[in-house]
């Protein structure tokens, strides 16, 4: 079934402490298109300036990724440079050049207006609304992602799109910040108020959490030895989990708590290598084992 993803598509420069890339290409829609991909047809929304070149495009080439809504512009792409801490679970934003990015106004392409699902990547809360109001009729499934910037910076304009939002994508201290209460399972009862019914809390190496209204679910990160490059975890996480749950059409408690595992998988297989250099080499029998590998992980007799 149909995926809609707004969101940057970036150059980034990243550092870890085990190596470093000057510029390789990044982005929260890049990330996203190429976890959901392997499950659903991907439709992107999303802006790149002149640099952004065949070569770059190339990577979306032979999935099913529509670049139809992928709009070009006189000027720069997006640019982000991170650096993370030793134990890579701190990053600091060194550099954010929005250069296109800055007068983005999405305008959907005629087929892309009755996508049954959307993403909206964290972007302008009023950004990610005007891409809602264009898909009709009302999508089955809407997820979102945001950061402190907007929490902080535009919060009437959010909670105005939290309204027509099922799914919430954060981190712990963005849903701190969100609803001002410190216990997440707490904080989770403020999210429901503000809209979605499904909050999913990404822990970075502890793994993440759903809370539904009705049901909690908890996976762990994948068990790896060595991480390169923490970036675009979170976003291919959300790729792999929306577009599970778009290719199987339903929402329901099984087909949320299957997701939360193809989220996983994928984000394990981002982390491996830096940028999405792993990530755009992943075969489909590769996420099936992983995810087996994950259901022996987590079996457990009572
Ligand atoms: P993540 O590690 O999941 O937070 O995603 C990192 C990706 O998000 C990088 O590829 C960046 O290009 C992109 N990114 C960083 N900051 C922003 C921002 N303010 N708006 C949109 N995308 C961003």
């Amino acid at each position: 079934m149909s995926l809609l993803v707004v969101g940057s598509v970036a150059f980034d420069a990243i550092e870890t402490p085990l190596g470093k890339v000057e510029r390789t290409l990044g982005g929260a829609a890049t990330y996203f298109a190429l976890a959901a991909s392997h499950f659903t047809p991907v439709r992107l929304v999303g802006i790149v300036g002149e640099d952004f070149t065949e070569q770059d495009e190339a990577i979306f080439r032979g999935r099913k990724i529509d670049l139809a809504g992928l709009e070009r512009a006189p000027g720069k792409s997006f640019f982000w440079s991170g650096r993370y801490s030793q134990n890579m679970n701190e990053r600091t934003t060194l550099v954010t050049e929005l250069n296109v990015f800055g007068s983005f106004r999405p305008k959907l392409p005629e087929a892309y207006r009755d996508s049954e699902h959307v993403f909206l990547g964290n972007i302008d809360p009023t950004l990610q609304r005007s891409v809602l109001k264009q898909v009709r009729p009302k999508p089955k499934s809407v997820g979102l992602d945001t950061m402190n910037y907007w929490i902080n910076g535009t919060p009437q304009e959010l909670r105005e799109t939290l309204k027509r939002v099922h799914i919430l994508t954060i981190n712990d201290d963005e849903t701190r910040q969100l609803t001002g209460e410190h216990n997440l399972f707490r904080a989770a009862r403020g999210v429901f108020k503000m809209g979605p019914k499904t909050l999913i809390i990404k822990r970075g190496e502890n793994g993440a959490v759903m809370v539904h209204e009705e049901f909690i679910f908890a996976v762990p990160a994948f068990p790896l030895e060595e991480v390169h490059d923490p970036t675009g975890a979170g976003d291919t996480f959300a790729g792999g989990f929306m577009g599970y749950l778009a290719s199987k059409g339903r929402i329901s408690e099984q087909t949320l708590r299957s997701a939360m595992v193809y989220g996983s998988v994928l984000a394990s297989f981002t982390v491996e290598q830096f940028g999405v250099e792993r990530l755009a080499q992943v075969t489909k029998s590769e996420i099936r084992a992983r995810a087996k590998q994950f259901a022996r992980i987590t079996t457990f007799k009572l």
